[in-house]
């Protein structure tokens, strides 16, 4: 079986020209052929920033792109139109797309409403700071752009649990509404995460909840995309997804891949979610993120034997999502937490030709970021064509050494001169004495990050492998190097026309 890769394909300060959606139409052959078996798009619904809104801003779902709301027709991103096409090309080449649903808050609402609430603490939202009092608060949405097409649903106060805006006294606070309450199984950073920004969604409302269920119909069947990726998770209702998706799931009979984002590097915060829902998604391993940012950013004393310590690939790898960084955790962004240059390659290796959870490669890496002046990592096109050609059998973990770690994969029949040795170093290089396969006896293995490191398989399928001081080695049997190399240099010359550097 094809091994599983995931691209997210955006990055946070992509251009607002509205060429995206072409872009990834443009590119959904490469995408397929360097082997992602799923591509995770931004939002596509109208924000309230308009055309300059990234999509977590949700202003309406119903509008991809379609009605002259916010200032524009099309998104950041482009048409409807548009939209569809980029997902039909993608799944047309046998790619799942997940689309990003943003359901916890809303945000540029049409008009006020006079609201009777109350104000919590910043820092602990279960203390309420102020009496009664009547604010006005943006609440309503009405959508006037779309004037009632696909959906007649006003939006208004009843629906949400709470604002941070009060236009009369131009005061910013955190305003619960009378008669509601903070949804209480959510995260308890901040006493009560429920509230995040925007108008929050009052998830024990049942109007509210019928009305998700009815725009997922609706969008799932207009779009055809076959998995989710779900936003901000600890703040919403922790049963609401396992509700959700089982009726997307039974309405349109798809397998609907879904992957949550639940922002915490505490691994028992994502479990614990997970055993709410029943194991029915898989999370981002946030955790195992920051194991990569504290080992980056420890000068080379970063004790390598406990890189996998209380990560979710560790405890829960069937439902761990494995990933390096994503377009919250770059420079000047909400969780910024950027995994400096040096260290990508060995997160990028160990992530991609493991066995354990499914690996996801951010844009910024893959292809740079332009604004930041961040340069794309190298030879990650190779790292992603050695998954896919090579990485395959069973893992041997060498996790016994504070500076040099690495792991082997033995290979499958059913890959002909598959197999991989990874050897990584956050200080000194070194050698480590590694198992690949008794198969492979005699044959010759090349780092495919530095040609000049190759290793000759000895009888009993053992090798002495070397890697370089802070860098990673990935090495795989000669003939298949040509291969990777080959694979790795058709997707960078089908993507560069779409995603220049
Ligand atoms: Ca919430």
């Amino acid at each position: 079986m094809k091994n599983r890769m995931i691209l997210q394909s955006f990055e946070w300060y992509l251009s607002n020209d509205g060429t995206f959606w072409k872009r990834v139409e443009g590119a959904a052959p490469s995408f397929s052929s360097i082997g992602f078996t799923s591509v995770w798009l931004p939002p596509a619904f109208k924000g309230a920033g308009g055309i300059n809104d990234v999509g977590y801003g949700v202003y309406d779902l119903y509008d991809l792109g379609e009605f002259d709301q916010k200032g524009t027709i099309r998104t950041k991103y482009g048409t409807k139109d548009e939209y569809l096409r980029a997902v039909k090309a993608v799944e047309d080449n046998g790619v799942r797309v997940l689309a990003d649903i943003v359901f916890n808050q809303k945000m540029g609402a049409d008009e006020t409403e006079e609201v009777q609430a109350v104000e919590d603490a910043g820092n602990n939202r279960n203390e309420q700071i102020s009496g009664d009092e009547t604010i006005t608060a943006w609440t309503k949405f009405t959508f006037p752009g779309r004037k009632g097409k696909y959906d007649p649903f006003i939006w208004d106060h009843t629906c949400f649990d709470g604002t941070d805006w009060d236009e009369k006294g131009h005061r910013n606070s955190i305003y619960r509404f009378d008669g509601k309450n903070w949804d209480c199984d959510v995260s308890t950073e901040n006493g009560n995460y429920d509230y995040l920004m925007g108008c929050d969604l009052d998830f024990q409302e049942p109007k509210v909840v019928e009305e998700l269920k009815k725009w997922g119909r609706w969008y799932l069947d207009l779009t055809g995309a076959d998995g989710v990726r779900l936003d901000a998770l600890k703040h919403i209702r922790f049963t609401f997804f396992e509700e959700w998706l089982k009726d997307m799931r039974a309405y349109t009979g798809r397998d609907l891949f879904a992957i949550g984002e639940y922002w915490n590097p505490d691994v028992n915060a994502l479990t614990h979610y997970l055993d709410v829902n029943h194991n029915c998604l898989s999370l981002f391993d946030a955790a195992l993120h920051f194991r990569f940012y504290n080992a980056s950013n420890s000068g080379g004393y970063f004790d390598m034997r406990t890189l996998y310590d209380s990560t979710l690939v560790q405890v829960r790898e069937d439902n761990a999502i494995t990933f390096v960084d994503n377009h919250d955790t770059e420079p000047q962004q909400a969780l910024q937490s950027f995994i400096p240059a040096w260290f990508k390659p060995i997160a990028y290796a160990l992530i991609l030709e493991s066995a354990h959870g499914i690996p996801c490669v951010f844009y910024g890496d893959l292809f740079g970021i332009r604004q930041e002046n961040i340069a794309p990592v190298k030879d990650l096109a190779r790292l992603m064509a050695a998954r896919t050609l090579a990485a395959y059998g069973s893992e041997t973990d060498y996790f016994d050494h504070e500076d040099v770690v690495g792991f082997t994969r033995s290979g499958s029949t059913e890959n002909p001169d598959s197999g991989v040795a990874v050897l990584v170093s956050d200080g000194p290089g070194g050698c480590r004495h590694m198992m690949v396969n008794e198969a492979m006896k005699g044959k010759q293995f090349i780092n495919i990050l530095d040609e000049n490191l190759s290793v000759c398989i000895n009888e009993d399928g053992s090798g002495d492998f070397t890697v370089n001081g802070g860098s990673a080695a990935v090495y795989v049997e000669a003939h298949m190097l040509d291969e990777i190399k080959k694979m790795a240099a058709a997707f960078e010359q089908g993507t560069q026309p779409y995603f220049p550097w």
